[in-house]
């Protein structure tokens, strides 16, 4: 259960409560869970101005966006085991106006998911700043739990990442060498010997490594390529399967070598051709299975047919 905080604090010293390796380390069949990205409350407004460096000063159509997808999530069945949130909750920088209102305004939005879904969140370059510091870090955490940590849940390791270290660590070394640490000890622990392998490894970060190609130019998307071949490298060794992201506003990705990249489009604001969405993902024994389904089409037919098909197997 959450523990003083609710429902936003769950994720506290490097675990979440609630979804813990004693728990839920054995697999007990197919289960499903949303992956969403980049509600970024006040982008939709501040786009259409052309004003994406200010703070975004409305932001009612995120609230109805992200109250629709609450909604729907909540009807599907079987239900999902919890729905993670990767990056960028909100489109107001720290310490910028905007920023209050608008995490008052998600969390409000965001209470009306069933409590028997936890809600896991991931931090954006726009929830730490583009150059994060100790204290952006220390505010995103009391706001909304650790920035990198892993739970476990039905037989399968999630790890979940500040990207926003590999990206610019250069006003906070020091945090960004403590989760390189701890994720060295969190994929050497998940390939011994001598624990229980994980069914499936998977991680959760808010920018993709990619968008389309491991060798692809460095662009404002992706990570740079050398910190990218370093993590794919390292994720590849472990056995990692699936890689989910945001931060694109657009769906992309591709599977190379084993290890598929997955990015999201927004629950948010669209820059490509997608609509408001979020990502139906199913686990079985052998396979991660995933699509992106409309808010509309998810609030109106719930997940596809041959998707539920393979959690009643
Ligand atoms: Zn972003």
């Amino acid at each position: 259960m959450a523990e003083s905080g609710g429902i936003f604090l769950r994720a506290k010293h490097r675990t979440f409560s609630g979804l813990d390796e004693d728990a839920e380390r054995h697999w007990t069949g197919p289960f499903c869970f949303i992956q969403a990205a980049d509600p970024q409350f006040g982008l939709m407004k501040a786009w259409r101005d052309g004003d994406c460096d200010g703070g975004g000063d409305e932001w009612a159509e995120e609230v109805e966006l992200t109250k629709q997808a609450v909604d729907a999530v909540n009807q599907l069945r079987p239900r999902p085991r919890f729905m993670v949130l990767c990056g960028d909750l909100v489109h107001a920088m720290p310490d910028t106006p905007f920023r209050e209102g608008q995490e008052r305004d998600l969390k409000a939005a965001l209470e009306g998911t069933d409590p028997s879904i936890p809600l896991v969140f991931v931090s954006g370059n726009h929830d730490l700043g583009n150059t994060p510091t100790p204290s952006t870090v220390e505010q995103y955490c009391s706001a909304w739990g650790d920035d990198y940590f892993s739970f476990w849940v039905g037989g399968v390791l999630c790890l979940v990442l500040n990207s926003q270290l590999y990206y610019d660590a250069s006003a906070c070394p020091q945090l960004k060498e403590a989760q390189e640490t701890w994720l060295e000890e969190q994929l050497s622990k998940a390939t011994s010997s001598t624990e229980t392998k994980p069914k499936h490894i998977l991680v959760f970060q808010h920018i993709p490594l990619y968008l389309k190609s491991p060798d692809e130019e460095d662009n404002y998307f992706n990570l740079q390529r050398g910190v990218r071949l370093n993590l794919l490298d390292k994720f590849k060794k472990a056995g990692v399967k699936v890689v989910f992201s945001g931060h694109y506003h657009r769906n992309a990705g591709g599977c190379h070598d084993d290890l598929d990249m997955v990015v999201s489009s927004a629950i948010g604001c669209q820059l490509g051709e997608d609509t408001h969405g979020v990502r139906v993902v199913v686990v079985t024994a052998n396979n991660v299975i995933h699509r992106y389904h409309s808010l509309e089409q998810l609030s109106k037919h719930g997940m596809d047919e041959d998707l539920r098909k393979l959690l009643q197997a």
